[in-house]
């Protein structure tokens, strides 16, 4: 179940912070118009070099999505692919961030026992969904939903023992270093356990995760002060999932992935707060004063003029 917690966790950020972004970018597709003038020497740009340059970002949520890069893609393929993105987004009625987790959620009502079939289903729809569009089967959205159920599948199959086998003192290390504030036995062990899950399933080393995350978040986030909220309501919301997932994970709240990225994203929110003060881009929500300090514990911020308290979790 980590990955798809996983999925949602990141989805569910990405959306959050992405939405402002959108609104700023052009609307409308990709039109095509060409420059009247040309120049001789520069090459002509390729279809998704075109598509990136008119949408941004919605070009990145594709690349992001089927993690591939396009650049290397002939036009032809780059065009298919978008397409049945776009299609497939339009079925799901979410947004291209949001297919697989939201692909996936609906697969997650059925039993997993029945993942071959699902498998065996989309591969032979990959005919009649190429034919009828006229695109290779390679770059249709059954293509999409078989190689996430195959992924699926495989991260089902996967024997726990990976997980649960007993730990390095090299990797006990990593697990300190990742968590400094986590001094009990039991809760480094479960910590443990559950960034192996997000290593296998992140396909990231274990030591390169807390980086991994906080790029993540970096990446939708753009450091502004006034978009500084985006934090402490992400975190709110995985604090509150780290409650929910517990009992199933088999973990302590804190110790779940949630729990785990709670602690990254409290340290970065930190960060950032000093950083607000440094640079004086701390304003007061109720008097505007830029006369701003850190609270005791770091969680808010203190109006010096009016002794407003704000932007704490
Ligand atoms: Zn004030």
């Amino acid at each position: 179940m980590m990955w798809f917690i996983l999925a949602i966790v990141f989805a569910i950020i990405a959306i959050m912070l992405h939405k402002s972004a959108d609104k700023t970018e052009a609307k409308g597709g990709y039109s095509g118009s060409m420059p009247s003038v040309s120049v001789p020497k520069t090459p002509p740009k390729s279809f998704w070099e075109m598509y990136k340059g008119d949408n941004p970002s919605k070009a990145s949520e594709i690349e992001n999505l089927l993690k591939i890069d396009f650049s290397k893609l002939s036009d032809k393929d780059a065009k298919e692919k978008i397409a049945s993105v776009n299609r497939f987004a339009k079925g799901l009625k979410c947004e291209i961030s949001q297919i697989k987790v939201t692909y996936l959620a609906e697969v997650e009502k059925y039993p997993a026992r029945l993942l071959p079939e699902m498998i065996a289903s989309t591969l032979r729809e990959q005919e009649n969904e190429a034919s009828t569009y006229h695109i290779s089967k390679s770059n249709t959205m059954t293509a999409l939903m078989t190689e996430w159920l195959r992924e699926r599948h495989e991260q089902l199959g996967r024997p726990d023992a990976k997980v649960n086998a007993p730990s390095s003192d090299d990797e006990m290390e990593i697990v300190k270093a990742l968590n400094p504030s986590v001094t009990e036995a039991l809760d480094l062990n479960e910590r443990l356990k559950t960034l192996r899950q997000m290593s296998i399933l992140l396909k990231c080393p274990m030591r390169e995760l807390r980086d991994y995350y906080i790029n993540d978040v970096k990446k939708s986030y753009d450091g502004k002060y006034e978009n500084f909220h985006y934090l402490p309501e992400a975190y709110k919301y995985m604090a509150s999932k780290a409650f929910e997932v517990a009992s199933s994970a088999g973990v302590k709240p804190v110790n779940t992935s949630y729990g785990i990225m709670c602690d990254w994203l409290a340290d970065f929110m930190i960060e950032e707060r000093e950083r607000f003060i440094e640079t004086c881009q701390a304003k007061c929500i109720m008097c505007g004063s830029r006369d701003i300090k850190l609270n005791f514990f770091k969680d808010h911020f203190v109006c010096k003029s009016c002794n407003h308290e704000f932007g704490g979790l």
